[in-house]
């Protein structure tokens, strides 16, 4: 990673731009200016950010029944019973659960695997937490399993992963519609767009 320690000012101040600098989004000029933007800010403000980075890593953990984060056993979606049993939408990473509860369409619950299949990377379908979401199948309650992985080669190679291990079990496999553009993340999609894709899912 590029130096962008600035020799003119404290080691402290240094360490600060320095480990802002490592965020993702958050280049050089952003680092400095958030580095002194806290030296002058109140110090319970701070303090109050500084405890609340500290809590992440403390008291946040996944929940035991789709691995969203969470702060109980539970996330507060599998602790919602008004939501609809029979579907599980599978993501790739926690916040691709934000973007589609942003959207506002989908009312079922959401199984999270916490990353793709990629051989490049040596992820296979052991790494990620594919045997946790057949297990869920088990209790005959759902009857369609919403595959959305990013439109990614690796996304898509999970989909596929997937649809062979779940349609034998005569559960409908859905993937989100075409129309997100390939190579993009879910994440970063926008709210018509996905709103659009989950709408119009189609068998997989
Ligand atoms: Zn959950």
């Amino acid at each position: 990673m590029k130096d962008i320690s600035l020799p003119s000012t404290a080691g402290a101040v240094n360490k600060l731009i320095d480990s802002l600098g490592k965020l993702p989004g958050i280049g050089p000029k952003s680092a400095q200016r958030l580095a002194f933007y806290l030296m002058r800010a109140p110090e319970e403000q701070v303090l109050a950010l500084s405890d609340t980075i500290r809590s992440i890593k403390n008291q946040i953990s996944q929940c035991r029944i789709c691995f969203n984060v969470a702060d109980s056993e539970l996330c507060p979606i599998c602790q919602n019973t008004k939501r609809e049993t029979n579907k599980i939408c599978v993501v790739e990473q926690p916040q691709d659960i934000l973007a589609l509860e942003h959207v506002g369409v989908y009312r079922g619950y959401y199984h999270v695997l916490h990353g793709a299949i990629s051989p490049t990377e040596g992820i296979t379908s052991q790494n990620i937490r594919i045997s946790e979401l057949m297990s869920r199948l088990d209790n005959g309650q759902v009857d369609e399993i919403i595959l959305a992985t990013n439109p990614t080669t690796e996304g898509e190679a999970t989909a596929m992963y997937l649809s062979r291990l779940i349609t034998p079990l005569g559960i409908k496999v859905t993937r989100l519609a075409r129309g997100l553009p390939f190579g993009t993340e879910l994440e970063y999609a926008d709210d018509v767009t996905l709103s659009r894709a989950m709408e119009g899912r189609q068998n997989f």
